[in-house]
């Protein structure tokens, strides 16, 4: 699969996974499970967590119960309420990118411009 960044570049990969929120870091983590290690994820802005780096407006948090608003795999024991606040889910996914030692294949943006996946094909015949 490759996917152009915004012109600049075309990405080569075996899988390519859109943005490093929750559901990125998820399927990042199962194909690392499965043995398919040739993937990346291209996230468009300066930082991983998606929603949760985005909004950061006073008292934002999630209305589901932290034991559910979580991966089940990584479990957290320490949440510091029922319904987490964003700083905390924020600080959630970082550790499990560390966890899971995603960083190596996480490409953000440069610190320039941003560089959305536009389009991607399969190199496939
Ligand atoms: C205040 C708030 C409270 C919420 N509470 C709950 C809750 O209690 N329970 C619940 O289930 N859900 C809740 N949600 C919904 C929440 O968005 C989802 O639970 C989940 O975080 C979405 O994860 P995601 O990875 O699918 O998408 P996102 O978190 O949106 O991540 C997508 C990522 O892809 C990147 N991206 C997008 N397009 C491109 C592109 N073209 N190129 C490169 N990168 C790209 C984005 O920058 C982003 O980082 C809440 C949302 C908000 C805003």
């Amino acid at each position: 699969m490759t996917a152009p960044s915004a012109g600049e570049a075309d990405i080569t990969a075996d899988i390519v996974i859109v943005g490093a929120g929750f559901a990125g870091l998820g399927m990042g983590i199962a194909l690392d499970k499965a043995g398919r290690g040739g993937y990346v994820i291209l996230e468009k802005a300066s930082e991983i967590g998606g929603t949760w780096r985005e909004n950061t407006y006073p008292g934002c948090a999630c209305d589901i119960r932290s034991l559910l608003y979580s991966f089940s795999f990584e479990p957290k024991r320490d949440w510091s309420r029922q319904f987490p606040r964003q700083p905390e889910i924020l600080e959630y996914l970082r550790q499990v990118v560390d966890s899971y030692d995603l960083a190596r294949r996480i490409q953000l943006r440069d610190l320039g411009q941003r560089h959305p996946v536009r389009s991607a094909r399969s190199g496939r015949s």
